[in-house]
């Protein structure tokens, strides 16, 4: 039987002749793999669907492990992120998180909305990437079970100021006397909780070791590496320097 769903390309790869092996982020299955047949022959109609970071809605037969791809329309195919490399690496950054987090079987809306929403937005601004990508990562932590909290001390419940301290194993900025994990910056704090939606701006210098603190908090929980994101925190760093 047909199941069509909307799902986002995370990666592929190539097996057989003219084949293609997609993983894709699907609302209601996770993450999936499917065959897509010929997409490598010059003028194969389903493409544009084997594309990284295509949005469609896709049109599976078979059974999990067995997906064919048989047919896709496409919602949205991010095509400008390729035109900008800062854009380019903020979107693999994305689609790697994505890859990593998900699961098969797991429903998954609020990681596709997220990733779909970051990648619309990083297109259309290539310049403000950075705050899109953390604003992602803090979305799809809370989504994998580990949201990050940048409100009160957990622990004596006061306001945070002074020197604050954040702890990977819990995902809390302490204060200064409960002192739980590493210290953090005022900076980092304001702008994770800004980007949480909690209020406040932030700076340049929140902005990257915002980055920094959700990389390393991602690697801690989910024990991965994402050297995609890896190399886009390397390139912000840079451009900063
Ligand atoms: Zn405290």
């Amino acid at each position: 039987m047909d199941y069509k769903t909307d799902a986002l390309l995370l990666k592929t790869v190539n097996i057989g002749e003219s084949d293609k092996m997609a993983t894709l982020l699907t609302a209601d299955r996770g993450k999936i793999g499917a065959r897509m047949k010929g997409v490598r022959k010059a003028g194969a109609k389903l493409g544009f669907a084997s594309q990284p970071f295509c949005f469609a809605e896709y049109v599976l037969v078979g059974r999990a492990d067995r997906y064919t791809v048989t047919g896709a329309a496409l919602h949205e195919g991010f095509f400008d992120l390729r035109s900008d490399l800062r854009s380019l690496y903020a979107a693999a950054a994305i689609v790697q998180v994505c890859d990593a987090l998900a699961l098969e079987e797991m429903p998954s809306g609020g990681l596709l909305l997220a990733a779909v929403e970051a990648l619309g937005a990083i297109e259309s601004d290539p310049a403000g990437t950075m705050p899109e990508v953390v604003r992602f990562l803090l979305r799809a932590a809370a989504f994998a079970g580990y949201p990050v909290s940048a409100g009160d001390c957990p622990s004596c419940g006061k306001k945070i100021e002074g020197k604050r301290f954040f702890d990977p194993a819990s995902g809390s900025f302490y204060c200064e006397t409960c002192a739980a994990g590493a210290p953090a910056s005022r900076s980092t704090y304001e702008c994770i909780r800004s980007l949480s939606g909690m209020g406040g701006g932030y700076d340049a210098d929140g902005l990257i070791r915002a980055l920094r603190l959700m990389k390393m908090y991602l690697t801690y929980q989910n024990e991965s590496v994402f050297p995609a994101l890896g190399e886009y925190l390397a390139m912000m760093e840079a451009e900063r320097a």
